[in-house]
């Protein structure tokens, strides 16, 4: 009898052991056929514009853990645990606005921590831009309190040029006094804060003396980074501040007619060709719209005659933000409208910054890259684009931002395309 019972109990657990092998091979087809959902958002039908790796198709892109994870075709939307469905729209790289005044705080009259600048994130997503790089609003003395006050806290992205004034934009005035420059000082904060500086910066300066803009060439050339010049410089000549710019230097207000400063297309609407050369010789030109920087007078032979801009840079601060430049997209509707084409206006709001700013991981879809987008609308219509001379441009496209995603996670959402439903 012990004997049998000893052989029933070892079939017994033969049994149970087989038992326990099918229901694992039963559980593990189920988790083979279940999807994955490998993805958190796919982007599907979309027309992708990737200047960087010459993709303009219409492909899927997908996103995960913050980053690009695939572009393709067909893309298994079972994999992913969000479906946006971008067809009739643009999928690019989320934009880069290489111009704004993003140092804002309660001073009134002033830029750097003041009531002239505006806070990033209040218009940033909603025109598709993910990353704004501020154009010297602080100086070597204010930087840490830029970046503690407002670059800390933002969800945009956000680069800035170190102006080579200590304080920044500490008035609305050009400066006269240029006891706050210090080379040494200069060069150490943009060595301290190598990933949020990505150059130097000089202007607004009224004086003949070349020191301040040797100083920060001198600075930019230290750190093997870009010099940003943002003209209202009205005692230096054009043809010498272009003479004096590297290849990679970054010349912002390209198309402004005042008299502080020689146009680049003269009175009989003719470009001078010093200017034509400079950026030959690989001097970048940037909008830099701004109240007062972008005239369609200059504009618009210029580009007639060669010279179209490098980057589309705003210049926004509180007295452009309601003016004729309102936001980025608008900048690339008005060049749409004289004729350049969708890629190439995108191009010039993303890879082409990039490239810039020396920051090439941003601006473009590549696999592994951070997953800033843009999906972009193109409407067709009857539209009006005005300069900062009041003169209107009439167009019948317009760039709309449809979603803006930053590092993966949806930040705006005009039309709630990734929402669900509602249900009466
Ligand atoms: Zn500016």
């Amino acid at each position: 009898m012990k004997n049998r019972s000893a052989y029933t109990s070892k079939i017994r657990n033969r049994h149970r052991t087989i038992e326990r092998i099918k229901l694992l091979i039963v559980l593990m087809s189920v988790a083979a056929y279940a999807p994955a959902q490998q993805y958190d958002l796919l982007i599907i039908n979309g027309h992708v514009i990737d200047p960087k790796n010459k993709i303009d198709a219409v492909l899927d892109v997908a996103v995960a853990d913050g980053k690009i994870a695939k572009l393709a075709t067909g893309i298994d939307s079972l994999q992913s645990k969000k479906i946006i469905d971008a067809k009739g729209l643009y999928v690019v790289p989320g934009l880069i606005d290489m111009h704004t005044h993003v140092f804002v705080g309660s001073k009134p009259g002033t830029f750097a921590d003041g009531m002239y600048s505006v806070s990033a994130d209040d218009f940033s997503f909603r025109s598709g831009v993910t990353t704004m790089v501020d154009a010297g609003t602080s100086g070597w003395q204010n930087f840490p309190l830029f970046k503690e006050q407002v670059i800390d806290h933002s969800q945009t992205r956000i680069l800035a040029f170190l102006n080579i004034f200590g304080t920044g934009l500490s008035s609305g005035q050009a400066i006269k006094d240029i006891s706050t420059i210090n080379e040494d000082s200069t060069v150490a904060i943009m060595q301290r804060y190598r990933d949020l500086i990505v150059g130097s910066r000089i202007g607004h300066f009224d004086g003949s003396d070349w020191t301040p803009f040797n100083t920060a060439l001198d600075a930019a050339t230290k750190m093997n980074e870009p010099l940003f010049v943002e003209c209202h410089l009205p005692q230096y000549s054009l043809r010498d501040q272009l003479k004096k710019m590297r290849p990679g230097d970054i010349i912002t207000h390209s198309y402004e007619e005042i008299t502080e400063r020689l146009p680049v297309v003269d009175s009989s609407g003719k470009l001078h060709s010093f200017v034509l050369d400079a950026q030959q010789r690989g001097v970048l030109f940037d909008v830099g719209h701004g109240g007062a920087g972008f005239w369609f007078s200059q504009a618009v032979p210029a580009f007639q005659q060669g010279l179209a801009p490098n980057t589309f840079g705003t210049d926004l601060h509180r007295f452009s933000m309601n003016a004729g430049m309102k936001s980025i997209l608008n900048i690339m509707s008005k060049y749409l409208n004289l004729g350049m084409s969708v890629n190439d206006v995108v191009t010039r709001a993303s890879w082409n910054a990039a490239k810039a700013l020396k920051h090439e991981e941003l601006g473009n879809l590549s696999e592994g890259s951070v997953a800033d987008i843009a999906i972009l609308n193109l409407q067709h219509g009857s539209f009006g684009f005005v300069d900062a001379g009041g003169k209107r441009l009439s167009g019948d496209k317009k760039l709309e931002a449809e979603l803006t995603i930053r590092a993966g996670k949806i930040v705006w959402d005009l039309n709630g395309l990734s929402a669900q439903p509602y249900q009466r």
